[in-house]
């Protein structure tokens, strides 16, 4: 079992990653009321993008670290992530992710939420949704401290486990601060006890993705970034950036 290096962040580099955290929330309090039957992907990157200026961030994705094709990742139904904005309008009772990345001062914040278009959710889209936002919970209340990995993934595990999802296996969390991606892998199963020790002080993305069938994913070949699920069943995906503390963590990427 390794230890992860300790990220020994400068109260500075601290100071703008709380920054990042906090002007991240605020565009997805905001954008969810942007979310509505007939508004397009690419209408809501151009939304982000502004605000994302307007607030003095940058959008980390459009840098060369990630060169996306927008500046924030919109997943609808069977997409599980990495979905490209498109000029498709959304359809009320549509299950949209949406991925974003912002930094201040070159520190990063990395969240998701996924939401129904003009719809409270019920039945198996209402399960799909609650659960997998718990499931993000029950992983963060995990973190008490220098945490593993595993500590993460089965907590994470057995809230989906429970509600009999699909649990994404290929895509994980991971470390996160001057890089977008650091160590280590996060992944959202596992065993307590078992895998790499994160130290205090570090910061890591803890994101489950779920689904309403099987845990296989597969690449959508027309733009080189959509990932869907194999059987075509609906995905959902839940994030936040913590920073480990002695007892605890901070979720920085909440109001
Ligand atoms: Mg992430």
């Amino acid at each position: 079992m390794s230890l992860v290096p300790a990220q020994n962040f400068t109260p500075d580099e601290l100071r703008c990653m709380r920054e990042a955290g906090k002007i991240l929330a605020s565009i997805f309090r905001d954008l969810r009321d942007q979310v509505k039957t007939g508004v397009t992907g690419k209408e809501l990157d151009a939304w982000v993008e502004k605000e994302i200026k307007a607030r003095g961030a940058i959008a980390t994705y459009k840098t060369p670290e990630v060169n996306f094709p927008g500046v924030i990742c919109i997943s609808p139904n069977d997409v599980v992530v990495h979905g490209v904005p498109t000029n498709i309008p959304f359809a009320k009772g549509d299950v949209v992710g949406f991925d974003l990345v912002i930094e201040v001062g070159g520190m990063k914040a990395d969240s998701a939420f996924t939401m129904c278009v003009d719809e409270d959710p019920t039945g198996a889209k209402k399960l799909l949704l609650n659960t997998t936002e718990k499931s993000l919970y029950a992983g963060i209340d995990a973190v008490h401290g220098a945490v593993r990995t595993g500590d993460i993934g089965a907590a994470v595990e057995n809230v989906l486990k429970r509600a009999k999802l699909g649990i994404v296996r290929n895509l994980v969390g991971h470390g996160i601060g001057r890089s977008m991606h650091e160590k280590p892998d996060v992944p959202n199963y596992g065993q307590r006890g078992s895998g790499a020790l994160v130290p205090v002080g570090n910061a890591i993305a803890i994101e489950p993705m779920a689904t309403l069938g099987g845990w296989k994913i597969m690449q959508d070949d027309s733009d080189g970034w959509t990932i869907r699920t194999a059987d075509g069943s609906l995905a959902a995906h839940f994030e936040h950036t913590i920073l480990i503390t002695e007892n605890g963590c901070e979720i920085i990427t909440q109001l």
